[in-house]
């Protein structure tokens, strides 16, 4: 199972500075042996085509992939300001982020809508990766085990059973841990990666072992060579510290 480490640009970036940082990036990474390990840029819609472009012309494509930060779960349709799996598909992307804190908590998506956008985005060719995570209220109410199994029942709740593993990938995101620089305790850490992990068998018997958990939250160069050894930590969903092309290459190589 490779270890992904991903990089989350938000809403960051003209054309021009995703270009450049994704040179950077490539430059920076593609050259080592790391096999074990894979990356994915989510960009924002606007930079899809111009990184897509940077990616096919340095031939990056097995280890470097594209992903898109949002998806509408619809082929096509009236839908103003939404973007169709086609059209991310179009643009070369492979991945999908759904579920992202700032989506569920700023912009108010339901667990069931996310569903939706899970099961759509995998049916469609795009490999998924559903974001979960508590609140800092959630957690110190000792509710952490019901908001991740509601958000993974809700999320999981149309995808087959035999999905390929390594199309679908959790990120453990503590909404307290994201933008904040508090960083999750390897602890807290461990304990809710190993919970995701028995929620994850839960759905897919079969496949469990094989899916991959990445930890999100204030990842920065500096803790993410420990964080990536945790038990049950598959990879790294990282914000703010992946918009330097140096800072997340030391992340990746970390
Ligand atoms: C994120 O955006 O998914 C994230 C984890 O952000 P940050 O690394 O800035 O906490």
């Amino acid at each position: 199972m490779k270890k992904m480490i991903a990089a989350n640009w938000k809403m960051y970036k003209t054309r021009r500075e995703a270009v450049q940082t994704t040179a950077g990036i490539i430059t920076n990474i593609l050259g080592k042996r790391l096999e074990d390990r894979e990356f994915v840029i989510f960009a924002p819609f606007t930079a899809l085509q111009s990184c897509a472009d940077v990616l096919n012309a340095e031939a990056s494509g097995s280890r470097l992939f594209l992903g898109a930060q949002d998806v509408y779960p619809a082929g096509e349709g009236a839908f103003t300001g939404e973007i169709s799996p086609v059209m991310l598909l179009d643009c070369s992307c492979a991945w999908v982020l759904a579920g992202h804190s700032e989506r569920r908590h700023l912009l108010g998506e339901s667990d069931e809508f996310i569903g939706k956008k899970t099961a759509f985005a995998l049916e469609s060719g795009l490999n998924v990766v559903l974001c979960i995570g508590e609140t800092l209220v959630e957690r110190e109410s000792g509710q952490l085990e019901r908001v991740l199994s509601g958000q993974m029942s809700a999320g999981l709740a149309a995808v087959p059973k035999d999905i390929k593993p390594s199309r679908l990938v959790f990120a453990y995101e503590p909404v307290w841990a994201i933008g904040t620089g508090k960083v999750a305790g390897s602890e807290e850490i461990m304990e809710a990666h190993a919970l995701v992990r028995r929620l994850i068998k839960n759905f897919f018997p079969l496949q469990y072992a094989h899916m991959r958990i990445l930890y999100g939250g204030s990842v920065k160069p500096d803790n993410a060579g420990q964080l990536i050894k945790l038990d049950n930590v598959d990879g790294l969903l990282v914000g703010g510290a992946s918009m330097e092309a140096e800072s997340f290459s030391r992340i990746a190589l970390a």
